[in-house]
């Protein structure tokens, strides 16, 4: 296939010729701009001696362009009809290769392992409905990836990017940061997908780094992160009183030998103040016993 795929005349022709019915229940919104597909390859700087891992390839808009780069694409697609498809359609490109699955369900490593692939960036325009855990996913797993650079609705990026303090902020603000460092770097109308979205989309950017925050438990700070963003007209106390069953005045005390106000919001601390309050806050929840945890 010459002729980009991110057009609408190309992609109608592709959903006639494999009688393709785009399925919402996947978040089946093609791309029809081809300057938005390479404004996805540009933000993650892909060149040839890259290894991308695409999720949902869908027609293939994105996957064309990044093919064209040089780089090695492993595109991993969960819709059965639209493999087959793309596998004719990129069965003359060598550096192009089409894994049916369900990316929640794919062990990421063992398929560079396999290939002996030792790094890869993902490039993706994600399903809508499954931003949040394949983000998640892909941030916690301790994959060997440079970066992740995704559309997604706007409204998630903006969440991601967001800082303490800002409307969006919340515990995926914070999951963000403690594993990458985030640039929002366009946003993109409904009107560049066929079926057209209900929502406007954006690209983001996390470069993936090691934290410069550490706390003792990481497990710990993000119960306590999740408990913060559980109620947030809450107190912190209150917040934290619900979920680990410790005195109130106790936590007051805590978080004022943090240097905090015991009137604070969950909202008003960054990764660093969620980082002190783990390690202080942690001891005080363990002495009280393993089941409040
Ligand atoms: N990349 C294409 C484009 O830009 O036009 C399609 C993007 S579309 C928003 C999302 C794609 O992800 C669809 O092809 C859908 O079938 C696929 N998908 C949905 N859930 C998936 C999952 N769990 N694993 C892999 N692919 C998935």
């Amino acid at each position: 296939m010459e002729k980009p795929i991110a057009t609408h005349s190309v992609s109608a022709e592709i959903i006639k010729k494999y009688g393709i019915t785009p399925k919402k229940g996947l978040g089946q919104n093609f791309l029809i701009e081809p300057n938005i597909a390479e404004k996805i390859i540009k933000a993650a700087g892909v060149d040839k001696d890259d290894c991308i891992i695409e999720i949902g390839p869908g027609l293939g808009a994105l996957t064309q362009m990044l093919a064209q780069t040089g780089a090695r694409i492993l595109a991993v697609e969960i819709d059965k009809s639209l493999a087959g498809a793309l596998e004719e359609i990129f069965k003359s490109f060598e550096n192009v290769e089409i894994i049916k699955g369900d990316i929640l369900k794919t062990d990421v490593k063992k398929l560079l392992v396999d290939r002996g692939l030792e790094r890869a960036k993902v490039c993706a325009n994600l399903p809508y409905y499954i931003t949040t855990p394949i983000l998640m996913m892909l941030l916690e797993s301790a994959l060997p990836l440079e970066s992740i650079t995704a559309m997604v609705q706007k409204e998630v990026a903006q969440r991601l990017a967001a800082d303490a303090g800002d409307d969006e902020y919340g515990s995926i603000s914070l999951a963000a940061r403690f594993y990458a460092d985030i640039a929002l770097n366009a946003t993109v109308p409904r009107n560049c997908f066929v079926p057209r979205p209900a929502v406007d989309s954006a690209i983001v950017t996390l470069r993936l780094r090691k934290s410069q925050f550490m706390p003792m438990d990481e497990e710990f700070m993000f119960k306590c992160i999740r408990a913060a963003f559980g109620h947030r007209r809450k107190t912190l106390v209150n917040c934290l009183h619900e979920r680990f069953d410790t005195p109130k005045e106790e936590l007051a005390k805590m978080l004022e030998s943090c240097g905090f106000n015991e009137m604070i919001r969950g909202e008003a601390l960054d990764l660093k103040g969620f980082c002190l309050l783990s390690d202080t806050l942690n001891p005080i929840v363990e002495l009280a016993g393993e089941k409040s945890r």
